[in-house]
């Protein structure tokens, strides 16, 4: 039996409905060169060693994703750190896959959505976008992440989106509604851990970012999975194929087969 669709505790931004294309993608080590929930944990919280034995955890299914990274924040509040203490420090540490800006700008020329899906919280993804995009164009970008509790003492936690599933976001709940329209639109979805887990199977076209630092989880549950997807070095990378297929020089079959970027 399936588990039943979990209730949200925050809103999401209208489906677009009159689209051939949507881009829907996840921020974190996908959009930013580097995880930001990974840094905190690794450089404010209780390190490198416990975070990753918490995501090959998660991989191997021992663990929820939604009990693993509430742990690694709890580890950073632990530690002494502010919410705008952490923020500022994303700020400073956190870059920007340096072909995403020329993606997300061709992609708004050529009317296609670009939306954030991601398990982190969505004030720092919007900090961290307008920082670099600035407002007026990180504005155009809907956000679907988790948010953050602030309590009277000024620690904080994180405040899940769909808190009775394991994966505290259930990502496919963002794109489920697209399936449902009459037209529905192409989906590519980007991703690249462990919270991309339950996107993976529902995108039309998936691609996979392929990291230098050995943590390709993403692509090894693909693989256990059978889940056909393309892997990519960079957003740039990418572009070339998101306009193979919207060209129609290429098909999704085609593109898949393919593999890679
Ligand atoms: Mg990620």
């Amino acid at each position: 039996m399936s588990d039943p669709v979990p209730e949200s505790t925050l809103p999401y931004p209208p489906v677009y409905k009159d689209k051939r294309f949507v881009v829907l993608s996840d921020w974190d080590g996908t959009i930013t060169t580097q995880d930001s929930n990974d840094y905190m944990t690794d450089n404010l919280g209780y390190g490198k060693d416990k975070r990753r034995a918490g995501n090959l955890s998660v991989l191997e299914g021992r663990t929820t994703f939604r009990d693993s990274f509430r742990e690694m924040l709890e580890s950073i509040v632990a530690n002494g750190w502010s919410f705008d203490a952490c923020k500022a420090e994303l700020l400073k540490n956190i870059k920007l896959d340096a072909g995403f800006q020329d993606f997300n700008a061709w992609c708004r020329a050529s009317d296609i959505p670009v939306v954030i899906v991601s398990s982190g919280m969505a004030p720092n993804i919007h900090a961290m976008l307008s920082n670099v995009l600035g407002g007026d164009m990180a504005s155009t970008i809907d956000i679907i992440a988790n948010d953050v509790d602030i309590h009277p003492d000024g620690k904080w936690s994180i405040k899940f989106r769909h808190p009775s599933s394991g994966f505290g976001h259930d990502k496919s709940l963002a794109i489920l509604p697209y399936k449902d329209l009459e037209s529905p639109p192409l989906l590519f979805f980007f991703g690249d851990g462990v919270s991309d887990m339950s996107a993976a199977r529902h995108a039309d076209i998936l691609f996979v970012k392929q990291k230098d630092d050995g943590e390709n989880d993403l692509a090894a549950y693909c693989t256990r999975e059978g889940i056909k997807h393309i892997i990519f070095r960079d957003f740039a990378q990418a572009l070339e194929v998101v306009q193979a297929v919207v060209s129609g020089e290429k098909t999704k079959e085609e593109v898949l087969a393919a593999g890679k970027a």
